[in-house]
């Protein structure tokens, strides 16, 4: 089987060429090329003919295929629906913000934390993504688009925790001077909440923002969404991200999903107010998307709006997520999941 040149940092493409015979600089001049978005061998036409067919003999070059692109008329958001080489499908979301362009992009293939709100978990885990495959996602969108993209968030489908190894690669090549090179600061990864993770990825000291998906403050009704509090607890997970606050000097970000009757009681605001304190937590409500399957209802304006202002009135700076791209699926998972649907019924 070939190999993935694309997952290969600079570092290793210098090392493996080193071993072909083939000076540093080329190995550069290659790393340059893939991260350009070059699509074959053949387009990197500063290397000879024979280096070309030899570099095709023993690597592959990752290329994912647009089969659905959606733009939205409110807003200007764009969806891509990606096909990868072995016939799966992920999403991501290109989003128009005034600190820049957002993309949102997906870390696995399903996901299998079993969230109940969420469509991106409904037919579980198939696979991991590899480095090249999250770094595709955004070079590809942003020459299919033309906008300069600035700023990544880990939260398309999958649980980028869950592919940690892959995920720690994608963000050392896609920070690379010599590749996009996107700062830590403008890239965000969320979590559903894998404590052990957490932990290991503070030691990095990685100047990212980590997002929690928290969604409630007490394990009664967490567990009852999300299957991971049931291996670790609200407590547990809190402790964790203070712990990554104090080590890592950066505020944790939480995001709490307001469903009707299970997370948005005024107990539980206060609640969550005091369980963040003095940790400079900002809380992102979301108003919950939908999902058919799921049977979970939004939250009214009202109690969003009630909710908001307990948080603030204890000392939680909170703010409430503006809905992009709602006339075309934008969230999470739901765009694989229609077209699924569609190839099965078919
Ligand atoms: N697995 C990671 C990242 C992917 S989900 C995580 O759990 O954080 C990105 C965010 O969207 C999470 O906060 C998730 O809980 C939320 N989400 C998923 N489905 C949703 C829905 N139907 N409505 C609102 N938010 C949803």
């Amino acid at each position: 089987m070939k190999q993935d040149i694309k997952s290969m940092t600079l570092y290793e493409i210098t090392q493996a060429f080193a071993e072909l015979g083939e000076p540093k600089f080329r190995a550069k001049q290659v790393f340059v090329w893939l991260h350009k978005g070059v699509t074959s061998f053949d387009e990197m036409t500063n290397l000879s003919k024979p280096l070309r067919e030899k570099l095709d003999s023993i690597y592959t070059i990752t290329a994912p295929k647009i089969v659905r692109k959606q733009v939205s008329k409110l807003d200007g958001t764009i969806k891509y629906l990606w096909q990868l080489h072995d016939g799966n499908c992920v999403e991501s979301v290109v989003m128009q913000y005034h600190h820049g362009n957002t993309i949102c992009i997906s870390s696995e293939v399903g996901c299998p934390m079993g969230c109940k709100f969420c469509a991106s978990t409904l037919g579980g885990l198939v696979r991991r993504l590899e480095p090249s495959e999250l770094l595709d996602q955004v070079m590809f969108a942003q020459i299919d688009s033309g906008m300069p993209i600035s700023n990544i968030v880990l939260m398309g489908i999958g649980e980028p925790l869950d592919n940690f190894e892959n995920v720690m690669r994608f963000l050392e090549l896609v920070n690379s001077p010599d590749g996009l090179n996107i700062g830590m600061r403008h890239i965000s990864l969320s979590t559903c909440g894998l404590v052990d993770k957490i932990r290991i990825l503070a030691e990095k000291k990685l100047q990212l923002t980590l997002s929690v998906s928290l969604h409630s403050p007490d394990d009664e009704s967490r567990s009852k969404i999300m299957p991971v509090n049931k291996r670790w607890p609200v407590d547990e997970l809190l402790a964790a991200c203070r712990d990554y606050y104090e080590i890592t000097g950066r505020r944790v970000s939480f995001e709490y999903t307001m469903i009707d009757g299970v997370s948005d009681s005024e107990e539980q605001a206060r609640m969550l107010a005091k369980k963040l304190s003095g940790m400079g937590a900002h809380v992102n409500m979301i108003p919950l998307n939908t999902v058919e399957e799921t049977g979970l209802k939004t939250s009214s304006r009202q109690s969003i709006a009630k909710f908001q202002k307990i948080l603030e009135d204890n000392g939680i700076t909170a703010t409430v997520r503006r809905t992009l791209g709602s006339d075309i699926d934008a969230s999470c998972g739901q765009l694989r999941r229609k077209y699924q649907k569609t190839q099965e019924g078919e």
